[in-house]
Parts: structure tokens; sequence; C-alpha cells
């Protein structure tokens, strides 16, 4: 199967052999079943005439570990399992989100370190065009996979890439930087090998790829570039550059007018640390938090926006950590979506001591949070914005649960 360039949003799923959410479900509902064998096994050799009968049959044995919240009724399952299969299919107009690394620190099982993807479909004579939020270790491997491991549409997500966004110099979110530059430096002259030489107007050189990040990492990844040949294919930006809207046509340019404007704005984690605002050609607006306390100054930015990804990376026990370590609780961040009147969050950047989002998942349950508004991220996680956002929250609560399961194996 291949993807060209005029693929629309619809293509691009059709593309891929699985959605990964929907292979995460599928196989976290294998597990299910089979725990449900289990239990039912279990439950027919213990079998107590007035008990069974007039109870719901719930996934007991192999989980009765877990607190009462966790466990799901067989129909409860059923019914979200119908919910994941019945997702809205995305519209041409929609702007796509991918969640290739949600967790923070190091690399882990579960989750890879930060890096999202935001991309928009192909409109007419415009080809699909992809940017990045952070670039964490092992964010081209993730890529890789997101596309379902095929080499073909791993060269063209590449190709897509127009702009990289780096919101500080800690590790977990510029370490993949390098490999993603020679991989997208690779795919873009393997795709000019494969144009015929007589196309002259397709053999022109493509359009560099823009990285906006602090000072700091700039100098280090300025000579990377230089060292490994694949200067001609990146220019960098300096964040300071995008605290105004003076770079807005800079921007725009590199990314084909998809971001009408890009702004980045001073938060409070470690010196040079920034949030992004960023106006996409929909209408659409986008905040993304990188690392922070919670920041007025992203608040005041991105007032009203359609989207907020915001760092969550400790549950509101460690209140403590989080202050000393620069970084929000659950509730923390979903305070910051709430006072900023977001349409939507999604909470990400957990801490590796989480296996599953448990923590998370009972700070979201509290009564005080508006359940619809926000929702929990995982590797993979993919979805279409506006068309499937509203069914987002009960998917992630799901995927929670199901985590929680396959953690207790
Ligand atoms: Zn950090």
């Amino acid at each position: 199967m291949t993807c060209n360039s005029e693929n629309s949003l619809a293509h691009v799923h059709a593309c891929m052999p699985k959605q990964p959410m929907q292979h995460l479900a599928d196989k976290c509902w294998s597990k299910m079943a089979s725990l449900r064998v289990k239990s039912e096994e279990s439950d027919k050799a213990q079998a107590s005439s007035s008990s069974s009968s007039n109870k719901r049959p719930r996934l007991s044995s192999s989980v009765s570990t877990l607190p009462p919240a966790s466990l799901m009724s067989i129909e409860e399952i059923s019914q979200a399992r119908l919910t994941l299969s019945s997702i809205l299919p995305p519209s041409p107009s929609d702007f796509e989100v991918t969640f290739l690394g949600t967790g923070s620190a190091v690399p882990s099982k579960n989750r890879s370190n930060s890096c999202i993807a935001i991309s928009t479909a192909a409109a007419g004579p415009m080809s699909r065009l992809r940017f990045l939020l952070d670039v964490g270790e092992g964010a081209c491997s993730q890529l890789y996979q997101s596309v379902g491991g095929n080499d073909e549409c791993f060269d063209e997500a590449l190709c897509s890439i127009r702009l990289v966004w780096i919101s500080h110099h800690h590790a977990d979110h510029i370490c993949g930087l390098p490999m993603l530059l020679e991989h997208i430096h690779r795919a873009q002259r393997a795709k000019r090998r494969r144009i015929p030489a007589t196309d002259s107007a397709m053999h022109a050189s493509p359009p560099r790829v823009m990285v906006i990040a602090p000072q700091q990492v700039l100098q280090y990844y300025e000579y990377f570039a230089v060292l490994a040949g694949i200067d001609d294919i990146v220019s960098f930006v300096p964040t300071v550059n995008t605290l105004y809207a003076g770079s807005t046509t800079q921007v725009c340019q590199a990314t084909g007018g998809i971001i009408t404007r890009l702004r980045s704005v001073a938060v409070e984690h470690c010196r040079f640390s920034y949030a992004a605002v960023i106006d996409l050609y929909s209408g659409f607006k986008i905040v993304y938090s990188g690392d922070c306390r919670p920041s007025q100054s992203i608040i005041t930015a991105g007032a009203g926006c359609d989207l907020l990804i915001h760092e969550a990376t400790f549950d509101d026990s460690m209140g403590a950590d989080a202050l000393s370590k620069r970084h929000c609780t659950t509730s923390e961040a979903v305070g910051v979506g709430t006072s900023m009147r977001a349409k939507h969050c999604v909470l990400t950047h957990f801490s590796q001591r989480y296996p599953s989002s448990s923590p998370h998942q009972l700070s979201l349950s509290s009564p005080s949070f508006p359940k619809a508004a926000f929702s929990t991220s995982f590797d993979f996680l993919r979805f279409a914005y506006p068309s499937q956002i509203a069914s987002l929250p009960r998917t992630t609560r799901l995927l929670c649960d199901l985590y929680d399961v396959m953690d207790s194996e």
C-alpha cells in the first residue's frame, strides 16, 4: 500500500494497517476477554446459587487487587468498545494530533519522551504537512511505528515535516532531533531520486525544515547539522524571535500557510522555557505548555483556545515534588485549562513512576472536574480535531482502565 502527497486525511488513515489507538484497544480487549474466561471458570468453581444470578458479571479473579473503581462490568466494556469502533471519521477541515511520546525524564515501556505531531489534511493542491512540538529521544522510531512500520508512509511523513518547535533544553524534549533531521535528509534524497529527470520543477530543493528552539539548544544543533552534512535542509530560529509577531511571516512561509501565527510564551520551569500558542489557517488555536508550573502567561496568551495540551507530570499527592521540580500536578494542569477556558485539554508528560494513568484518572474522576473537557494522552493516541474530540475523554478513560488490567498481570 502506498501514500502520495495528495492523500486526504481519510486516505492516510486507510494507508495504515490499523489505527494505533484501535490497535491498542484490540490488544487490551483480547486481554480482557482472556481475563473474563478465567473469571468465569473461577466463578463456576465457586458457584453459589444466590449470588451469581443477581449480580453483574465482573472481571474479578485476576484483577481483584485493583480498587473497585477500576473494575468494569462486561456490559460496560462492551459498550465502551462500541464507542471506540464508532468514532466519527475525520473531516478534511480537521487537524490531526498524534502523541508520539507522553512520558517525562527517560523512555519507559509504555511512554516514550515528549513529542507531539500536528498535521493537516491535504487541501486541493496543498500537500499534507506536519509540525512537531518537542522531539524527545525515540521520536523518529515512534513516528515510524505510528504509520504502521510502512517505509513508504514513513518517508512521506518525514518529507511532510515543515517545522519543529522545542520548548526548552532538557534532554527528554530535544534528544530525538539529530536522528529526525538525518532521516528527513535521507527521505528527501530518496524522494528526489524517484522523480523523472525531465521533471525539473519537482527537482527543486524542498523547503527547509524550520527548527525553533532556545539559543543554547541551537548552538549545539547548528554544529551538528554542519558536521552531519545536512545543514542545507534545516533553518534554525531562536525562540526569542517568536516572542512577538515579528517572525509570523517567516513561520507562515515555512509551513505553507498552515500556521498563521506562532507565539512562544515564557513559562516557569528551567531558564529559557516556553509554551507555544499556535493559530492555524482553519481558525483553530492550539496551546502547548511544554514543561512548567501553572503559568499566568499561558492563561493570558491562550485564552479561549480550542485545544490545550498541558503537562501533568505528577498526581495530586505529589504537590511538593511538582513545586520543587517546577512541574504540574493533575489538578494544577486542569486548573490552567479551566482558567483559560480551553475548549478541550489533553494531559501529557507523565512521570514514569506511573506505569498506567490511574493516579490521573482518579484525580479526573473528582466531581469538581468537568469530565467532558479533559483527556489523558497515551503514546500513539491520535485524533482529529474537532470531529473526534467528543469521544476522546470517554475513550481515554477506558484506556486507563485497560492499562490497569494489563499492569495487573
Ligand atoms: Zn523540563
